[in-house]
């Protein structure tokens, strides 16, 4: 009726569209498990669901068929979210978004980079962030079962280029640029490098032999080092520092006395030193 009430009212919300959800509301725990994934989505994924993934994750979460940990294993280790190579610092703060819902504090996530460069793989890490008290409250809130976290690999993931969150260069790429610069005195050419991040990226290799390959190579040997200033090479490679008179002088002895290169070599890569190198850039030794 037209000047009506009803009229006036129709008129004023005409710009408003109704989700058709909201009068065909499912049960209650759908549509969190739908806001679940959502949040999933945003928090890992930096953006918003599409349809296919939305229903395949909220049809899994809804029967029980995965867990809520379960579910945020396969946003944070997904395709896409690897396709990021988010360095350290980058990874922890997305899982403080995720798990915890908040930014990170800087003590908080200074110890959980540590941790990362010691060694602890991104899964244990992972693990850490997704049976915290938090994140199972947040499950609750929501209808979701926690579940148990995910078994850890024997090899981590490890970013295999630049972070796309701030552009740093990933561990396993600086470590064999930084061979190129300290065993042959030269920038990396890139089919080189390529080739040896892949043995590394890969786990085909680690760390010792990577290094054992610039020292063993032929454009190393040409270099005709005297005894003396193959030591200081190894310094250099391994400690990342200028040789102490002492330590010098045992190297050289067992050299003199008959040890082989390699032997001093050997020495070199079983150090704690070196092991710290490989656990930064996140190889094994
Ligand atoms: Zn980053």
């Amino acid at each position: 009726m037209p000047g009506s009430a009803a009229e006036a009212f129709a008129n004023r919300y005409s710009n408003l569209t109704f989700v058709g959800d909201y009068y065909n509301a499912p049960k209650n725990t759908v549509k969190s498990v739908r806001q679940f994934v959502e949040r999933l989505y945003e928090v890992c994924l930096d953006r918003s669901s599409d349809t296919a993934g939305m229903n395949d994750w909220a049809g899994h979460l809804a029967d029980r068929s995965i867990s809520g940990s379960e579910a945020a294993y396969g946003f944070v280790f997904s395709p896409e979210f690897k396709s990021h190579n988010y360095c350290n610092e980058c990874y922890v703060e997305h899982l403080y978004r995720a798990f915890l819902g908040r930014e990170s504090d800087p003590p908080g996530k200074a110890d959980w980079i540590k941790q990362l460069e010691s060694g602890k793989t991104r899964e244990e890490v992972f693990n850490g962030f997704a049976l915290s008290v938090e994140f199972s409250n947040l499950c609750k809130s929501y209808g979701i079962e926690l579940g148990k976290g995910i078994s850890v690999p024997k090899y981590g993931t490890i970013p295999t280029g630049r972070c796309s969150g701030c552009n740093a260069e990933d561990g396993v790429t600086v470590f064999v640029k930084r061979l190129y610069r300290v065993c042959l005195d030269r920038e990396a050419d890139n089919r080189g490098l390529n080739d040896w991040c892949n043995q590394l990226w890969s786990r085909k290799k680690g760390g010792t032999d990577v290094a054992y390959g610039f020292v063993f190579s032929e454009e190393f040997q040409n270099k005709n080092l005297s005894d003396e200033e193959y030591v200081e090479y190894l310094y250099k490679v391994f400690f990342d520092r200028g040789s102490d008179p002492e330590g010098k002088r045992t190297w050289l002895g067992k050299l003199q006395s008959g040890s082989s290169r390699k032997e001093v070599f050997d020495g070199f890569t079983g150090s704690k030193e070196f092991a710290n190198l490989c656990n930064k850039c996140g190889i094994r030794r």
